[in-house]
């Protein structure tokens, strides 16, 4: 039994899986753009939080959602001569003076090219150094603003997905699909971001006119199509675009791959294919854990 949760279906597709990537058929971009995050400190917090979208108060309850905070954050950074690449940068407070800031997007990069994800990682970076620096120049409560880290890699939001007995559709989440064999329900809407530049200056997120129900992921998605033996979890089971822009966030992978590797074991232990595991006796596993 094998696996596949590399994100982008690299397994899947040395294995000779079938697979689809981006918004259209052929395997190329347009597609979900990537984005570097970075880990900034401020001396003041308090100074800064009418720009901080996700304020973590003193109480340490989340309950400040700043609605207009995204806007003043980017004439902030106007004002300091930036135009960041993502059109709603923000700034989501960690703790202390720990923040997060989503600034930046790369277009059009297929995250299957090691050469494309490289250059994308380098001006990713590149142009999270200028922000912070712009933003030091500002003075005043921006003083004293320090670059903690970015990560080693850029974050891929689109990859490949892998065909597996079932494709989660768009019409899926618009019906609130439900199965026999679910093993997660998903409540998180779609989230495109704009897979161009031109794009980005009119709306930079969309939900591209979709209006989801909560629904489920059978674990057939989760069973490559192709290849017997081979299973994928998170980002890159089988599902169309829209749908992956669902179901792709953290809370939805975690359970994946609780299923996935229940099924697997089962199907080594009993000498079957994970099609062949009795999905209900699978259940009983993971709801004893
Ligand atoms: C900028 C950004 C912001 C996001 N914000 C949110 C958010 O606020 N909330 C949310 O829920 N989700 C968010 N997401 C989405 C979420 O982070 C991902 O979709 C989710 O992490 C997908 O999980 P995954 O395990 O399928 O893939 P990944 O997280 O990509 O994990 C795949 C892992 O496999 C490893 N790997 C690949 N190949 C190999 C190999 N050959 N050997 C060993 N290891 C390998 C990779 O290094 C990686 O660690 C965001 C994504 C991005 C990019």
């Amino acid at each position: 039994m094998f696996i596949d949760a590399t994100g982008d279906g690299d397994l899947g597709a040395l294995a000779g899986c079938d697979w689809e990537f981006g918004e259209q058929p052929g395997r190329q971009c347009p597609c979900q753009p990537m984005t570097m995050n970075a880990l900034i400190t401020v001396p003041d917090i308090e100074a800064i939080k009418d720009f901080i979208l996700l304020y973590k108060g003193d109480d340490s309850s989340w309950s400040s959602y700043r609605n207009q905070a995204r806007q003043r954050f980017l004439v902030e950074l106007q004002r300091a001569g930036v135009k960041p690449s993502y059109g709603v940068p923000t700034l989501f407070h960690i703790r202390g003076s720990l923040l997060d800031l989503m600034a930046n997007h790369e277009y059009g990069i297929r995250p299957f090219d090691a050469a494309e994800v490289s250059d994308a990682t380098i001006r990713a970076r590149a142009e999270i150094h200028n922000i912070v620096r712009a933003l030091r120049s500002l003075g005043g409560i921006w003083k004293g603003i320090d670059l903690v880290a970015t990560a080693e890699q850029i974050g891929i939001r689109d990859g490949r997905r892998i065909k597996g007995r079932y494709q989660v559709t768009k019409e899926d989440l618009m019906r609130g699909a439900r199965h026999k064999d679910a093993i997660a329900r998903v409540t998180f809407g779609v989230d495109v971001h704009a897979t161009t530049k031109k794009e980005n200056e009119k709306q930079a997120i969309s939900r591209k006119g979709v209006h989801t129900k909560p629904y489920d992921i059978p674990l057939r998605a989760l069973i490559a199509k192709d290849v017997d033996g081979l299973m994928t979890a998170g980002r890159c089971i089988s599902g169309d675009f829209l749908a992956h822009a669902s179901y792709r966030v953290t809370g939805n992978a975690v359970a994946m791959g609780e299923a996935a590797g229940t099924v697997s074991a089962i199907a080594a232990r009993d000498h079957r294919l994970p099609h062949e595991v009795d999905w209900a006796a699978a259940k009983k596993v993971l709801k004893r854990m």
